[in-house]
C-alpha cells in the first residue's frame, strides 16, 4: 500500500482529502505544518507528498524545496495543492522542485497523478553517507540556511551579467572575474581559456601572485591543456594574460586544481580552473567555481562575439592584413600610449607594378593570389613594432615606428627584394612573378602626421614608377 504524506492547516479540508485517498486505497498519514511532514518524511521517506501550498508559517513550496535538499527525500514526489488556479504560483512550483501542480478543487486529477507518481517502481535512495541535515526542531534553521544559498547564487549570477555588462573585452570580463573570485574564494591561481574557434580567438587569462607567475602559468596550461609556448606551432594561438594582485590571492602551495567547461547551450565554449589554496577546495569554493562556470557561457560567448567583430571590422578580408581605417587607429593609438610618441617614423607605400596585366592575362583569382603572396611577404619581413596594411588594391603600407631615415632606407630595399624574389603560386598551378615601386618619407621629430607622411610616400612611390618601377624613392 503506498504512503502519502498529507499536509494542510485545513483540518476540514485535510479530512475530506484524507478520506477520498483512503478510498482509493492510500495509506495516508495527515499533518497540519509543513514543519512537522519535514521531520516525518525524512524519518519515514513516504511514497509521496501532498501538501496544500499556501500554509502560514512554512509554505508548501518551502518544504518542496526542503525536500528535494535533502538527499534521503529528493527523490519524494510532491504534489502541490492550492485553491486558486494562479500563474504564479505554478512556476514557483515548478521552480521549487514540485512534480505536480494540482489545484484543490480537481481531486480526481489528484487521485490520476497519485495512481501515477506511485504506480511505477520508485528509485530507492543510495544509503545515505551523511546524516540529514533536517533533525527535530531545526527545520526552520534548514530553510533559511537553504534560503541563503539560493541568495547567493543569485547575487553571484547577477554580479556575472553585471561584468559582462562593463566589459566588453575578454580581458576586461577576467579582470571583473578575477576580482569577484578574490572576494568570494581563496585560491593561488585562476585560470580562464576560451576553446579555439578560430585559432587566433583561443586564449589563455591567469590571475595569480606576482611571484606565483611561472608556476601558476605552467600548472594553468597542464590543468587546462593549453600548449606551452615553446610548443606552439603559430605564435597568437594562446596567450597568458597575468594580473598581478599580492593582496587577493595566497603564494603557497596547494591541493590539485578544480577544472570546470563553460558552456553556451551545448557546446563548448571555454575551461575555467582554480588552484585551492593550502587549507583545500571548501565545499563553498567548489560551488562558488561550478556557479562561475555556470553563469560565465553568456558573457563569455558575448566577449568572444565583439572581438571577432571587432577583428573582421579591422581587417582586410583578402589579405587578413589590417585595413586603412584600422592602420591610422592603431597607429594613433600606439602613439598615444608611448613615451616617444613613435618617432623617428617612418612610413613605406608600396604599390604593385603592372598589376593591371596581372588581371588582364592571367585573371582576377591569379591577381588576388598576387595580392595575397605580397600581403605574406610583407607580415613575413616585418618587425613585431611595424604596422602593416593593405592601403587599398594593389597598394600596401608599411610603418616603421622609431626608424629614421636611414634605417628605413635599408629596411625599403629589404622589402623590394622580398616582393622581387618571391614567387607567386597561382590557382592555376603556375608560378608568378612580381616587382613593386616603393616610396618611403620620413619624420625625425614629434610633430609628424600620417596624412602628411603617407602623401609624401605617395608621390615618392610615383617617381619610382616614373623612373622605371622596382626601385625604392625617398621622399
Ligand atoms: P603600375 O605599374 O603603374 O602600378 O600599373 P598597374 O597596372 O599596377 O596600375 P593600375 O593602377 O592601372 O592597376 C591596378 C589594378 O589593380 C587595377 C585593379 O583592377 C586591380 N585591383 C585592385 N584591387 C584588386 C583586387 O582586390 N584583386 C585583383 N585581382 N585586382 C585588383
Ligand atoms: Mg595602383
Ligand atoms: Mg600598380
Amino acid at each position: 500500500m503506498a504512503r502519502v504524506l498529507l499536509v494542510d492547516d485545513s483540518a476540514s479540508a485535510r479530512a475530506l482529502l484524507g478520506v477520498r485517498l483512503r478510498e482509493k486505497g492510500y495509506d495516508v498519514v495527515e499533518v497540519p505544518t509543513a514543519a512537522e511532514a519535514a521531520e516525518l518524511a525524512i524519518d519515514k521517506q513516504p511514497d509521496a507528498v501532498v501538501t496544500d501550498l499556501w500554509m502560514p508559517g512554512i509554505s508548501g513550496l518551502q518544504l518542496c524545496r526542503l525536500l528535494r535538499a535533502e538527499p534521503v527525500t529528493a527523490h519524494v514526489p510532491v504534489v502541490l495543492l492550492t485553491a486558486s488556479d494562479d500563474r504564479r504560483s505554478r512556476f514557483w512550483a515548478r521552480h521549487a522542485g514540485a512534480t505536480a501542480y494540482v489545484t484543490k478543487t480537481e481531486i480526481d486529477r489528484l487521485i490520476d497523478v497519485l495512481g501515477d507518481l506511485t504506480s511505477s517502481p520508485r528509485t530507492r535512495p543510495p544509503p545515505a553517507t551523511t546524516p540529514p541535515v533536517v533533525t527535530r526542531g531545526n527545520v526552520q534553521e534548514r530553510l533559511s540556511q537553504l534560503l541563503d544559498a539560493s541568495l547567493f547564487e543569485s547575487t553571484i549570477a547577477g554580479e556575472v551579467r553585471a561584468l559582462a555588462q562593463k566589459a566588453e573585452e575578454l580581458e576586461q570580463l577576467f579582470e571583473g572575474l578575477a576580482a569577484l573570485a578574490s572576494d568570494v574564494a581563496g585560491y593561488r591561481w585562476l585560470a580562464l581559456t576560451t576553446e579555439s574557434v578560430t585559432p587566433h580567438a583561443a586564449r589563455l587569462l591567469i590571475h595569480t601572485h606576482p611571484d606565483q607567475r611561472e608556476a601558476a602559468e605552467r600548472e594553468a596550461r597542464d590543468a587546462l591543456d593549453v600548449q606551452h609556448p615553446q610548443e606552439r606551432r603559430r605564435p597568437a594561438e594562446a596567450d597568458a594574460v597575468i594580473l598581478a594582485d599580492k593582496r587577493s590571492v595566497e603564494a603557497e602551495w596547494s591541493t590539485p586544481p578544480i577544472l570546470l567547461p563553460v558552456r553556451f547551450g551545448t557546446t563548448s565554449i571555454g575551461r575555467i580552473a582554480i588552484s585551492p589554496s593550502r587549507r583545500g577546495a571548501s565545499h563553498d569554493d567548489r560551488r562558488f567555481i561550478a556557479l562561475l562556470s555556470n553563469e560565465l557561457g553568456g558573457p563569455l560567448r558575448m566577449a568572444s562575439l565583439v572581438a571577432e567583430a571587432r577583428r573582421l571590422a579591422s581587417t582586410d578580408t583578402l589579405t587578413g592584413l589590417l585595413n586603412r581605417r584600422a592602420f591610422v587607429e592603431r597607429i594613433e593609438k600606439a602613439r598615444a600610449a608611448s613615451d616617444s610618441g613613435l618617432f623617428p617614423m617612418s612610413m613605406l607605400l608600396l604599390d604593385v607594378d603592372h598589376f593591371k596585366k596581372v588581371n588582364d592575362t592571367l585573371g582576377h583569382d591569379a591577381g588576388d593570389a598576387v595580392l595575397q603572396g605580397v600581403a605574406r611577404v610583407l607580415s613575413g619581413i616585418a618587425r613585431k613594432s611595424d604596422f602593416v596594411a593593405r592601403w587599398g588594391g594593389e597598394e600596401f603600407v608599411v610603418a616603421l615606428a622609431q626608424t629614421a631615415e636611414a634605417g628605413a632606407r635599408i629596411a625599403a630595399e629589404r622589402v623590394r627584394r622580398a616582393i622581387a624574389e618571391a614567387r607567386y603560386l597561382l590557382p592555376s598551378g603556375a608560378e608568378h612573378r612580381a616587382t613593386a615601386s616603393v616610396g618611403l618619407a620620413s619624420a625625425e621629430g614629434p610633430d609628424w602626421q600620417v596624412d602628411d607622411l603617407l602623401g609624401r610616400a605617395d608621390k615618392a612611390m610615383y617617381s619610382a614608377k616614373h623612373r622605371g618601377r622596382n626601385r625604392v624613392e625617398i621622399a
